[in-house]
């Protein structure tokens, strides 16, 4: 017996012999936050249907919590709590009444519902919109009153589809903080393709495209990618470029904007003290030399748009 909360095995989903997803193995542990990224059409939305007993595997399993999708979908169902992207809200009712009808469908039992509704609102901050309607709600409440039916039944696994999507800047922030909070006490897939939220969000990151996984990593190894493996460098005085690439531990160095010099750093290299060193020698006249950050959507961009990106996947 392991200690994850969900296990994909291997899954693979074939629409008329097309595979939508294609292979897709990982495990995700307790307080771990995965953030679920990739392109429009990569088979976000089929993973996560999948994972949530909404859609059969053409081949592969889920476990969540150990217990088999497909054999006991009812057990396994009982751990996850979901989010769909068009959120499944009755307008109609108030916060307390939607609440209750959630936990009643999650099979809260019955002497607890009350409880259970009092503690999804206060984790999500709605304690003082419980007699207010739903659609009298702004988007940012109307998204906590989701993540609330998400959660009423404490589940083990809480999956959010694109959960900041169409709020505004401080709505997106405490809902990012609510993410992070659940995230303590439950394993939480995002899927999303806003980039810095995986960043500000969760700790484990996944990349799909075109069905594939192509990346499946620790936040900072996506991080330590980001940064590069280059140096953005000025001088007073320009060098050759041909001086420049002679220094011990530079791959190459072409010229870059703003009159600068872009370095490329040799695998495992680390010739930041031989630059300052020839720059002092030559009077080159150096004023700058920092880290050239790629982009996150370069970083993306590279994963799974280049030959061979299959080939990263961990
Ligand atoms: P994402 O959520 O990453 O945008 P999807 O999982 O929705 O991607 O879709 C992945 C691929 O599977 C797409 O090419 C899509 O057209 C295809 N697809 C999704 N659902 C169906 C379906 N019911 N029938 C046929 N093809 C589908």
């Amino acid at each position: 017996m392991n200690n994850f909360t969900v296990e994909a095995i291997e899954l693979t989903r074939l629409y008329g012999g097309r595979a939508a997803v294609s292979d897709v193995s990982f495990n995700l542990a307790k307080g771990q936050v995965l953030g679920f990224l990739g392109p429009n059409g990569a088979g976000k939305s089929t993973t996560m249907k999948m994972l949530t007993g909404n859609l059969a595997p053409s081949l592969g399993s889920v476990k969540i919590c150990g217990i088999d999708m497909m054999e006991d979908p009812k057990e396994a169902k009982k751990l996850i709590g979901y989010l769909p992207e068009m959120r499944p809200l009755y307008k109609e009712f108030t916060v307390d009444e939607y609440l209750t009808v959630a936990a009643r469908l999650h099979n809260v039992d019955r002497k607890q519902i009350k409880k259970a509704v009092e503690i999804a609102k206060e984790r999500c901050g709605l304690g003082h919109m419980s007699k207010r309607l739903i659609e009298n709600l702004s988007n940012g409440y109307q998204q906590r009153v989701g993540i609330a039916q998400a959660i009423i039944h404490n589940p083990m696994v809480v999956i959010l589809d694109e959960p900041t999507v169409g709020l505004d800047p401080v709505q997106i922030r405490d809902i990012r903080a609510l993410i992070k909070e659940i995230g303590q006490e439950h394993s939480v897939i995002v899927s999303t393709h806003i980039l810095p939220e995986v960043e500000m969000v969760c700790d484990h990151v996944q990349i799909i495209d075109q069905g594939k996984l192509v990346f499946n990593g620790d936040i900072d190894v996506l991080k330590r990618q980001r940064m590069g493996n280059k140096l953005l460098v000025g001088f007073n005085k320009m060098p050759e470029l041909a001086d420049v690439a002679k220094i011990k531990g530079v791959a190459d160095v072409e010229l870059a904007e703003n009159n600068m010099m872009r370095i490329r750093i040799a695998e495992g290299a680390e010739p930041h003290e031989a630059i300052v060193k020839a720059a002092v020698k030559n009077g080159w006249g150096l004023y700058q030399i920092a880290p050239d950050q790629t982009s996150l959507e370069d970083v993306f961009i590279q994963l799974t748009y280049q030959d061979g990106a299959q080939e990263k996947a961990a």
